[in-house]
């Protein structure tokens, strides 16, 4: 355990984070390379209706940088888009998200921060100049209580131009799609304002039509992974990973600098 705290130290930058950080990326190694057959884990991502947007985010650009399987990461999607898209289906969606069990990538984090912030505070106060490494979410150490969410501080990120998300809450739709009746939403924009009690019935609608759409054009992309198949990826297909990531979890947020 020391020598794990020890290499997070000459790394530079948050300990903690960036034990969290390790932990989390090897959680979705095992999800993306093992995990996507495996029944039990697929039902934890059900119960959870997939990951938190932070760590949707994380484990796109995980895929995309080190763990290179993108067959994984579409069938992850397609799975968790259907279950949301039932959800969404029902109408009244509101009780079961809320209800829903937290994000497994979340719980990992907090279980390394429950391993490591009680020998840290020991490690303190012998060298009390290690504080200042500490990013803000960790500068007031403690061990969380077990299910409970972290909130992270972050801001959002300016979307690319041509980007394929079409929730207005995110204000990267085309606008020539301005006036073709009402716009999709993410899933956090929908549930922001179902909570408001402003969600119009037809935006729920164009919602589960932009989940449909992407089941479709995902199975297309999982569909041409296969060897066998030598047909090219159409356009939608090939930024159709990060459309669904971007429905599922809205714009991409960044941690803000501690
Ligand atoms: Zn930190
Ligand atoms: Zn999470
Ligand atoms: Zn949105």
């Amino acid at each position: 355990m020391d020598a794990a705290l020890d290499q997070a130290l000459e790394l530079g930058g948050c300990p903690l984070c960036s034990l969290q950080d390790r932990a989390c990326a090897g959680y979705f190694r095992a999800l993306l390379w093992e995990l996507v057959t495996d029944v039990g884990a697929r039902n934890k991502l059900r119960a959870s209706l997939g990951l938190c947007p932070r760590h949707w985010w994380r484990l796109r650009q995980l895929e995309r940088d080190s763990l290179h399987n993108a067959l994984g990461l579409a069938i992850l999607l397609e799975d968790t888009v259907g279950e949301v898209r039932k959800l969404l289906e029902e109408g009244d969606f509101r009780q079961r998200w809320e209800n829903r069990a937290p994000c497994p990538a979340c719980e990992r984090e907090q279980q390394t921060e429950a391993t490591y912030a009680g020998r840290l505070q020991e490690r303190l106060e012998t060298e009390p100049h290690l504080r200042r490494r500490l990013c803000k979410d960790h500068h007031n150490l403690h061990v969380p209580a077990p299910g409970r969410s972290l909130q992270r501080s972050g801001k959002l990120l300016p979307i690319p131009r041509g980007d394929p998300s079409r929730c207005p809450g995110c204000g990267a739709y085309e606008p020539s799609e301005r006036g073709k009746g009402p716009l999709p939403r993410c899933i956090p924009h929908l549930v922001e304002e179902a909570e408001r009690g402003v969600l119009e019935e037809t935006a729920r609608q164009a919602s589960v039509r932009w989940a449909e759409e992407l089941q479709t054009h995902l199975r297309g992309f999982i569909h041409k992974q296969d060897h066998q198949v030598c047909e090219p990826l159409t356009l939608r297909e090939r930024t159709i990973l990060d459309e669904a990531v971007l429905f599922l979890a809205g714009a991409p947020r960044v941690r803000s600098a501690a």
